[in-house]
């Protein structure tokens, strides 16, 4: 029986050489701010991009939530695109923590222009929430992995900073972008008032999302980070990770998408298979004749230990990874050659 992973990039394990790292870590109590592994990684990673300073998080959702709650007061309003991760995937966040409204725009595959985005802006008066926070992703994963154009972001950064509003990006899988673009992480830090960076998908690492912003911004963020229950003692352990993962996995991400794009030849052949949108980076989205539902090929895949993800009721996703690899395209491809849709 086979093991296809290609339901998330979440899925992957660390490497030997991750783990030793990870074994050899300094370590200290971070709520005391005495981790150095965990503040080499912060530094490094707030060197990267130009920021003042860095949190790690246990996660993605924590870190936009503790960015979008630091951003925002009650009542103010957050325009992002109906796609993004921090209104689908967590949980109502941004009303349940940060208690702000949220004003959704429709993309291009996730991605927002900055005409649509002024066309929405609510002007000073008492009858409207404030229009607070802009909030991007990049790649976006309800897009199928489409990278923004930095072009769009330089104007959309211009808009907020004309209307006195923040920019924050969800960059879980900004790197899979840096590859593919060959920007430096400096050109986009630029552009944002704070940035997530995701080192448990496609970096590898078992958990673990770094939080960039300025000192004021941090200083804040470690206050509600802690109010999340997100205060962490030997975190150094996890940093260590982050810091190989850094260190090892960026370049490689080029391998991950270049599978991808074989993947979508291969289920393009299905005659089940109606549309696949354009593959940028790590993330396959196909979309199947209406006759067939995604749940059912899903399961009837998962029997053969092809792994899949259904993401709509005829869309099915699939993602590349660090443990995914071309032995593994050749049995994707056994598996397909048999497969009869019930
Ligand atoms: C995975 C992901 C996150 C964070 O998810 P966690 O599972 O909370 O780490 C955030 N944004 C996007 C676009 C993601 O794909």
């Amino acid at each position: 029986m086979y093991n296809l992973e290609l339901r998330s990039d979440t899925f992957t394990k660390p490497t030997p050489a991750m783990l030793d790292a990870m074994m050899n870590a300094h370590v200290g109590d971070d709520v005391f701010e005495e981790d150095e592994t965990t503040k080499t990684l912060e530094r490094k990673c707030a060197a990267m991009f130009g920021y003042e300073n860095a949190l790690l998080c246990l996660s993605g959702t924590m870190a936009n939530q503790i960015a979008i709650t630091a951003h925002v007061k009650a009542g103010d309003e957050v325009i992002c695109d109906a796609l993004s991760h921090i209104y689908l995937y967590e949980g109502g966040g941004i009303m349940a923590n940060a208690h702000a409204s949220v004003n959704l725009l429709h993309g291009d595959r996730g991605r927002l222009s900055s005409s649509q985005i002024e066309d929405v802006i609510k002007p000073d008066n008492v009858h409207y929430p404030v229009s607070k926070l802009v909030s991007l992703e990049n790649t976006v994963n309800k897009g199928g992995g489409s990278i923004y154009p930095i072009e769009e972001i330089k104007r959309i950064r211009q808009l907020c900073t004309d209307h006195g509003m923040l920019l924050h990006l969800d960059g879980a899988r900004l790197f899979n972008a840096l590859v593919e673009t060959k920007e430096s992480p400096l050109d986009h830090g630029a552009l944002f008032d704070s940035i997530t960076i995701c080192l448990s998908k496609g970096l590898g690492a078992p958990m673990g999302t770094v939080l960039l912003g300025n000192k004021t911004f941090i200083h804040q963020a470690r206050r509600i980070r802690k109010r999340f229950g997100g205060g962490w003692r030997q975190s150094g352990y996890i940093a260590a990770a982050g810091i190989y993962a850094l260190d090892h996995h960026i370049d490689r991400l080029s391998e991950d998408h270049r599978r991808a794009k074989e993947l979508g030849k291969m289920f393009s052949e299905l005659s089940m298979v109606t549309d696949i949108l354009p593959i940028e980076t790590n993330i396959v989205i196909i979309s199947l004749d209406p006759m067939f539902l995604a749940n059912d090929i899903v399961d009837q895949w998962m029997r053969l230990g092809l792994k899949t993800s259904p993401f709509g009721k005829h869309q099915i996703r699939l993602v590349t990874h660090l443990d995914f690899s071309d032995d593994d395209m050749d049995n994707v491809r056994q598996v397909l050659k048999q497969f009869q849709p019930r």
